[in-house]
């Protein structure tokens, strides 16, 4: 045991700090006696000849080495900005651990504005002074006229607004004409108004809310599925619970999938609270990261909506967590620490002891097992709000369908696209492929052009007159000649994407004012607010869209969707495809009729008997539901085992498959798990990386953390080789 009395004698403090890279642990450092560094406080300590950026985790081990013997580096020096909390430790430390990466690097993503640790910008602002200048130029005079006001100023804008040059306001300073003070540069955010613009529920809403607002007010954890169809008003429902948190002066963190939506959702959380929310997602600017992650830290935000990152915001005493869209696959980050921040959103929930809520028409089928088996409580709202119906829903069997080839819309659907326009609606076109064609060959010589870094076919996004790959950033023009036999002209695209389907609008539907909304002409969050505003105005009659128009908008005007090719995600071997599937369909089938008007839904198919089509046609999700369960139980697959997917790539082929050769050989072997593999990955070269993939099926108790960690430190992998490991895979790519 250690004994103080007689140890090194050395009083100095010693703590554990946890540098944002990936390092598994932290590492002991010396505070000097002049120094407080408590748990939590960022700092600035050596690192090898670098000097970085780390947070105290710990109390040091005292009774560890001596300082001396240990040869301890000490601290440089405790930065301004407020200490990580315990809670968010811990999540960081929690997520590390879940997803088998090394805390350093759950760390980085917590502190990804670095310049937000450091103090706070300050701008100085100009008032007038008591004292006049010697000497009065025409241009002092107006400086001295906009002066009199009091207002206090910045240079520049005291500047622009008297007409005059920076000297000018510079040399005025300098003469004790105009004094300077120091104030925060960054703008602060309003506070939402809890009670500014209250909504009046139906019953079943007014249910609901009471539920949430009532958990909410308990500060206790609290794990809930909110479920409703389409247009139930859950958005409505759950800004109840927000307005509890925001009551009782705890801050709420809102999940939202994309950013293309976000644009209507602001909108009604400003009408039911008066102000707009703060905004995390990867278009801020880094001046707006930095004002936001500060703003959170120091509890000056209590509202923060934001894609999966904000997970790792610096709350203190979070009162409230909505991860809205719950079953959203763009939850699941796949590159680095591959976690899923509905799962951790409910760790965090837990850690900082406040409800969660997790919102959709269409939950994932690990929440409804969730909710079954009563480890979250379940809510529902049956209906659509006032009254609205639900759309009807048609399967088209376009192997019936005698089209001309380039021709994707079947008759009975264009018929219904002319007779939604004329009666002064809007159609949507559902197609989920963006570019004009997912495949273009030669039909001279049958070349077709592929990515160099890609196991994929080139995309044409023909009003760019490009050819690119989706995968990585690879573009080239289209060539005028084939670039393998020469034939110029030759050139055929093989299937539909957006930009071709509107094309075929065009000649077909030429009444039609029409918007095509893909991730690439949504290009930020300012180009899909007017792109909204133009079909909220009806200055669009048809949209032609992909997966980013499927969810979350509420257009009252909009009575048809068609589906153009309701198959397409149905096809690979994606344990999900099913789920993926009727979930993206009835969420697209769910923009239409969301008011007085009766939706319609046309599913164009091949496959009109598949199961996932069947139970759209008939309204009956459970029995999907249960049918997928059930093969989901027999084949021992998540919800009810899991699964690790390790990711073995490299530059050299070789390097690759021997590696992955060398896991297999290691692979553990216990009577619970399963390992299946190497196989090339369907993208087998991605990025220029050569990729093979191994399955770690699993029994749903198993202890696989430990099980991988193990597996990874029997195997030594080159430094050409990395490997990824993906707990709870989503991806099979
Ligand atoms: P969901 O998220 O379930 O699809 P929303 O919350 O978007 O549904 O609600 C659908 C539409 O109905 C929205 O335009 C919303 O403003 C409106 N709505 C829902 N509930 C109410 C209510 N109680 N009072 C007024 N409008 C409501
Ligand atoms: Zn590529």
């Amino acid at each position: 045991m250690h004994d103080s009395g007689t140890s090194s004698g050395d009083s100095r403090q010693r703590v554990k700090v946890l540098v944002p890279l990936p390092l598994g642990a932290p590492y002991d450092y010396l505070v000097p006696s002049d120094m407080a560094a408590g748990v939590g406080s960022i700092v600035k300590v050596p690192l090898g000849s670098r000097e970085v950026i780390g947070v105290v985790w710990d109390e040091g081990d005292a009774s560890g080495l001596p300082v001396e013997a240990a040869k301890l580096k000490a601290v440089y020096a405790v930065l301004p900005a407020i200490p990580l909390t315990a809670t968010l430790r811990r999540l960081i430390d929690w997520v590390a651990a879940y997803t088998v990466s090394p805390a350093g690097s759950v760390l980085r993503m917590a502190i990804s504005v670095p310049d937000a640790l450091a103090s706070a910008p300050t701008d100085t602002v100009f008032v007038a002074g008591p004292v006049m200048p010697e000497r009065v130029t025409p241009a002092r005079q107006r400086v001295l006229d906009v002066a009199k006001d009091g207002v206090p100023r910045r240079s520049t804008d005291l500047a622009e607004q008297a007409a005059v040059s920076s000297g000018v306001i510079k040399g005025l300073a300098d003469a004790g004409v105009l004094i300077g003070h120091e104030v925060p540069a960054e703008r602060s955010f309003e506070s939402p108004q809890p009670d500014f613009g209250p909504q009046v529920l139906s019953p079943d809403q007014a249910a609901a809310a009471a539920d949430l607002t009532a958990k909410v007010a308990a500060r206790a954890f609290a794990p809930v599925l909110l479920e409703g169809v389409t247009g139930s008003g859950k958005t409505s429902v759950y800004f109840e619970a927000v307005a509890e948190a925001l009551r009782g002066n705890r801050p709420t963190l809102v999940l939202l999938p994309e950013i293309a939506l976000t644009a209507q959702w602001l909108d009604r959380f400003a009408e039911r609270f008066g102000v707009m929310p703060a905004q995390w997602h990867s278009d801020l600017s880094q001046p707006e990261r930095r004002r936001v992650w500060r703003a959170v830290s120091e509890g000056r935000v209590s509202v923060v909506v934001g894609a999966r990152s904000a997970l790792f915001l610096p709350f203190h005493d979070l009162g409230l967590i909505v991860v809205d869209e719950e079953h959203d696959t763009s939850f699941k980050q796949e590159e680095g620490v591959a976690y899923n921040a509905r799962d951790m959103a409910v760790v965090r929930a837990q850690l900082e002891k406040c409800p969660v809520v997790l919102v959709s028409a269409t939950p994932s089928l690990e929440t409804v097992v969730n909710a079954e088996t009563n480890k979250f409580e379940h809510l529902l709202l049956p209906e659509r709000h006032g009254g609205a119906e639900l759309p009807t829903l048609s399967i088209v069997d376009m192997r019936a369908e005698q089209l001309p080839a380039g021709r994707w819309i079947s008759a009975v659907l264009e018929e219904h696209v002319h007779q939604t326009i004329e009666s002064g609606e809007q159609v949507l076109l559902f197609l989920n492929r963006r570019g004009y064609a997912p495949l273009t060959l030669c039909r001279a010589c049958g070349h077709r052009f592929q990515c160099p870094n890609c196991q994929a076919w080139l995309v044409e996004h023909r009003h760019r007159a490009r050819l690119r790959c989706h995968h990585c950033d690879f573009g080239m023009a289209v060539p005028e000649a084939c670039p393998s036999c020469e034939a110029v002209g030759k050139f055929a695209a093989c299937g539909p994407g957006v930009e071709r389907l509107a094309e075929e609008v065009a000649e077909r539907i030429p009444e039609a004012r029409v918007a095509v909304l893909a991730s690439d002409t949504l290009t930020g969050p300012a180009r899909a607010a007017e792109l909204i505003a133009a079909i909220e105005n009806h200055e669009i009659d048809l949209l032609i869209g992909t997966q980013v128009i499927a969810k979350g908008f509420h257009f009252p005007l909009l009575t048809l969707v068609g589906v153009i090719d309701a198959d397409l995600g149905l096809a690979g071997g994606d344990l999900r495809a099913a789920e993926k599937t009727y979930q993206l369909l009835s969420q697209v089938s769910g923009r239409a009729g969301r008011e007085r008007r009766v939706g319609q839904v046309f599913l164009q198919s091949h496959l009109p008997e598949h199961p996932v089509l069947a139970a759209l046609a008939s309204g009956r999700r459970d029995d999907f539901i249960r049918r997928e369960l059930e093969e989901r139980r027999v084949h021992g697959m998540p919800p009810f085992g899991r699964l690790v997917a390790l990711i073995v790539s490299s530059r050299s082929e070789d390097a690759a498959r021997q590696t992955a050769a060398a896991f297999r050989r290691a692979a553990p072997h216990y009577d619970q798990l399963q390992v299946l593999g190497p196989a090339p990955a369907p993208l087998s070269l991605l990025r220029g990386r050569f990729r093979f993939r191994l399955l770690l099926k699993a029994e749903k108790g198993a202890p696989i953390q430990p099980v991988i960690r193990q597996w990874l430190a029997r195997v030594r992998v080159p430094g050409t080789v990395r490997v990824a490991v993906d707990i709870d895979p989503y991806s099979f790519l």
